[in-house]
């Protein structure tokens, strides 16, 4: 929580750094282009992508297969290097960043949850999420503490010692969502994270994943296929080879206090 307390607001100043509602603008990026490949075999993937998200508010993209959903969330998340346009994280541009500043500007501001959970077989539950933190450069000393309390706010603090083996799949992506958490990060960025769940446990983790996101300082994207999750969702994206072509806020995420889902 401490890294939070650090963040400096949202740009000084700039309008669009603060959203209608009050929410702070935690991501905005300007116009993002993504090229693979050159001559010939070039793909452009991503066309001018022009998004925020803010704090408090989880949003959910969807669009159909290969129209960039992924490739835009690595750019986001800092994992892969936008061919144009610019990303500010907390009203810090991420452009001249070379690999190591990219990196760590991951580590510090953003978590990630993926479809198949990518915890470690070897590990226990609270293993798994202090290896994040150790990733991000937490302390040792309260690493155990944290990750517990990050395992406890998922609706895990009987499962901490347990072996992803011996976890459903919906335990598991609740670990992951932990491992997300822990350390705080001001971005959390989950690609179709209900995909291999049946639709209770996906539902559990849509709403683990909504209150989640009801931290201000905190925003929340998530890739998703089911339309039940839309529920939700304060703000919804549609994608459509490499372009947003639509971008609504829901009826829910204008009204005092958003629609609860009970955590599980
Ligand atoms: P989605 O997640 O929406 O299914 P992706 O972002 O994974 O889409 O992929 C979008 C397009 O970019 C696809 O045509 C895919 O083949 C291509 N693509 C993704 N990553 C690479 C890469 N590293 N090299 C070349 N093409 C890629
Ligand atoms: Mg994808």
């Amino acid at each position: 929580m401490s890294e939070h307390a650090k963040t400096p607001a949202a740009k000084g100043g700039g309008a669009k750094a603060s959203k209608p509602g009050g929410q702070k603008g935690i991501l905005e990026a300007k116009g993002i282009t993504k090229v693979f490949g050159s001559g010939e075999i070039e793909i452009k993937v991503l066309k001018g992508v022009n998004m925020h998200l803010n704090g408090g508010e989880l949003t959910l993209m969807m669009g159909p297969s290969g129209s960039g959903k992924t490739t835009l969330l690595s750019i986001l998340g800092c994992i892969l290097s936008p061919t144009g346009g610019e990303l500010l994280i907390n009203g810090s541009s991420t452009k001249g960043l070379g690999a190591e500043g990219l990196a760590d500007l991951r580590r510090k501001q953003v978590g990630f949850v993926f479809q198949s959970y990518h915890l470690f077989p070897t590990l226990t539950a609270v293993e798994n999420v202090m290896l994040a933190l150790d990733v991000r450069g937490s302390g040792v000393d309260n690493a155990v503490a944290e990750a517990e309390n990050a395992l406890k706010s998922v609706g895990l603090a009987h499962r901490i010692n347990a072996y992803p083996k011996k976890l459903s799949g919906g335990e598991k992506q609740r670990v992951a969502i932990a491992r997300a958490l822990a350390g705080s990060p001001s971005v959390i960025l989950a690609d179709e994270p209900t995909a291999a769940l049946d639709s209770e446990n996906g539902s559990a983790v849509m709403a683990l994943l909504s209150e989640v996101a009801k931290d201000p300082r905190r925003a929340v994207l998530a890739v998703t296929h089911d339309h039940r999750t839309l529920s939700y969702a304060d703000r919804i994206i549609h994608i459509e080879d490499g372009r947003i072509v639509d971008s609504h806020k829901t009826e829910h995420s204008a009204t005092e206090g958003r629609k609860s889902h009970a955590v599980i």
